[in-house]
């Protein structure tokens, strides 16, 4: 239902939606451009009309301060009352509410039309008033919870709730989960004297580099010791926190994982069973 008419340009902040009707007896079938302007002044009194079919109109200029909503409650009757004309969007749904029931296309079409002023101006369904919730009146003939006194052909609390109802997104593929690898990527460990070492692999023959190797690119901070049959482990091995052994004889130092077969195939084998965590 109209306010007072204005049409001063105005630097408008837009702060809150007000939601009416026609209340002018009519069905929602009855065009907006037919209803919201009987005086035909320059501009109809709201920003944006609804169609029965849920067709969204353009009203009067949003740099123009609205007609469509005085103050008479407060807190804004005390902030004068052209609060709401000059602050908010008014919403001029076509059909009087007191006597028709609001189509469903209608009613989507006014859901999606306050979720794009919503998210446009960054308000949310706290800045968004029946008509009757901040004047005292019937107007856009709704019923609501949170304000008794409105009866009507269609419902704040289930335009509310569909607001709020997020449009359907596709789910996300989800990630697998990625296997914890048993081994650390491998490190140039050229780092000079204070790199600690995680790992240091022994071996003593030539013939069992090749495991030792494997072994290396495998762990993660670790350097590789031959010990060319020598059985005494160097002082730096000693500094890491695990020694492996690569066939020949078992060194016996803490932490040692000793891995040796009766040749160098089956040295092989179990470093591989090893690296297998069997
Ligand atoms: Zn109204």
């Amino acid at each position: 239902m109209k306010g007072e008419i204005m049409s001063t340009l105005y630097n408008r902040k837009i702060q809150a939606i007000v939601l009416h009707h026609m209340g002018d007896g009519q069905s929602p079938s009855v065009s907006i451009l037919k209803r919201w302007n009987p005086h035909a002044y320059q501009f109809p009194e709201y920003d944006f009309g609804v169609e029965a079919d849920g067709t969204i109109r353009q009203g009067r200029p949003l740099n123009y301060q609205g007609s469509h909503c005085l103050s008479d409650k407060p807190p804004y009757s005390q902030k004068g009352d052209q609060w709401w004309n000059q602050n908010s969007i008014g919403i001029g749904i076509a059909g009087d509410f007191t006597k028709f029931p609001m189509p469903i296309a209608q009613f989507n079409g006014l859901v999606e039309l306050v979720k794009k002023l919503m998210s446009q101006y960054n308000l949310t369904l706290d800045n968004c008033y029946p008509h009757g919730q901040v004047t005292l009146t019937q107007c856009p003939g709704c019923t609501y919870s949170k304000v008794p006194a409105l009866k009507g052909g269609w419902n704040y609390d289930a335009f509310e709730t569909a607001v709020k109802s997020s449009p359907v997104v596709p789910k996300p593929t989800p990630v697998p989960t990625p296997v914890k690898p048993i081994i650390k990527p491998i490190i140039n460990n050229n780092k000079g004297v204070d790199f600690k070492m995680d790992v240091c692999i022994v071996y003593f023959s030539p013939s069992d580099f090749s495991s030792a190797l494997i072994l290396s690119r495998l762990n993660g901070n670790c350097a590789m010791f031959c010990r060319n049959s020598l059985p005494a482990v160097h002082a730096d091995a000693m500094k890491s926190l695990k020694i492996i052994t690569v066939g020949g004889p078992k060194l016996g130092v803490a932490g040692e994982v000793y891995l040796s077969g009766a040749d160098s195939a089956k040295t092989l084998i179990a470093v591989s069973n090893y690296l297998q965590g069997k």
